[in-house]
């Protein structure tokens, strides 16, 4: 039987590129997204042509029914092996002296609550101490942690930051259970994000500020997801892995 991987947010960008990813590595890949079937459907499809597993769900990562039906839809694809928190959004780019109560509960709903949710249910299967065997979570978190986001997005960088300390506290709590929790800080990644928050020239504007002179793709940043999930990084918990071409 396959181990099974579930991603939330799998559906596009960087969720999607690890599902890819994950389902070659020979995972059965079970992942959510919360408004957009076609391209969730639109990835089962061109994974099982290629021979591979996955299975798609409508789940809002901020919600805690839709979190604990997604992780029993899983259940029945075998015992649950890993975790990638990767659901996130940044919300409308404002500043601080524009800034709502609604987009911020919004963006920590979904980046900070979902983190919590998802990964209760995760340790609830594979925590030794709870029959488990053990297993690997993943927290896609953002260089915008360390650098702040001022004059655009801080509500999503300090949200970040919450996933940074989540990871290190989930790390130290969870290792003599049996499961590694690590996270990911992708710099600027060539995906949909930065239009869904209205800054579609975002891309093209900050890439030069970027080190290596370009923005990374999804595939780079799923690389080290899915490195991280394996046990070549078996002694490896707590870390936060910058995947940002310099910044
Ligand atoms: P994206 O292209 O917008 O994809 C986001 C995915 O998450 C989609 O599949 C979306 O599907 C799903 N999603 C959004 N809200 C959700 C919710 N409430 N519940 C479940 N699924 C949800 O974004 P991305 O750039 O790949 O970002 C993925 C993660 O990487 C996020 O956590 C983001 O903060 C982080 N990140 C991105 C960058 C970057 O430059 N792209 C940099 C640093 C960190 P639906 O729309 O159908 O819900």
């Amino acid at each position: 039987m396959k181990p099974v991987l579930l991603v939330t947010g799998g559906s596009q960008g960087i969720g999607a590129a690890t599902v890819r990813l994950a389902a070659a590595a020979g995972y059965c890949v079970a992942f959510s997204y919360s408004r957009n079937p076609a391209p969730a459907r639109a990835l089962v499809a061109e994974l099982a042509s290629a021979g591979f597993e996955a299975h798609d769900f409508h789940a809002d990562a901020a919600d805690e029914a839709a979190t604990k039906a997604l992780f029993t839809h899983a259940d029945a694809l075998g015992p649950l092996a890993g975790l990638v928190n990767n659901a996130g959004i940044t919300g409308p780019a404002l500043t601080l002296d524009q800034i709502t109560p609604a987009v911020i509960d919004e963006v920590m709903a979904i980046n900070v609550r979902g983190v919590f949710l998802a990964t209760r249910e995760a340790i609830r299967r594979m925590a030794r101490d709870l029959g488990g065997d053990g297993g690997a979570i993943v927290n896609v978190s953002s260089r915008a942690a360390a650098l702040g986001g001022g004059g655009t997005w801080v509500h999503y960088a300090a949200s970040k930051g919450a996933v940074d300390s989540f990871t290190i506290g989930a790390a130290a709590e969870l290792a003599s259970r049996g499961i590694r929790v690590n996270a990911v800080n992708p710099g600027l990644i060539d995906t949909d994000i930065h239009a869904k928050a209205g800054l579609n020239e975002r891309l093209a504007r900050m890439a030069t500020t970027v080190p290596m002179g370009r923005a990374g793709s999804a595939e780079e940043v799923a690389r080290a997801i899915v490195w991280l999930l394996s046990d070549e990084a078996s002694y490896i918990t707590g870390a936060l892995l910058p995947v940002g071409g310099g910044r």
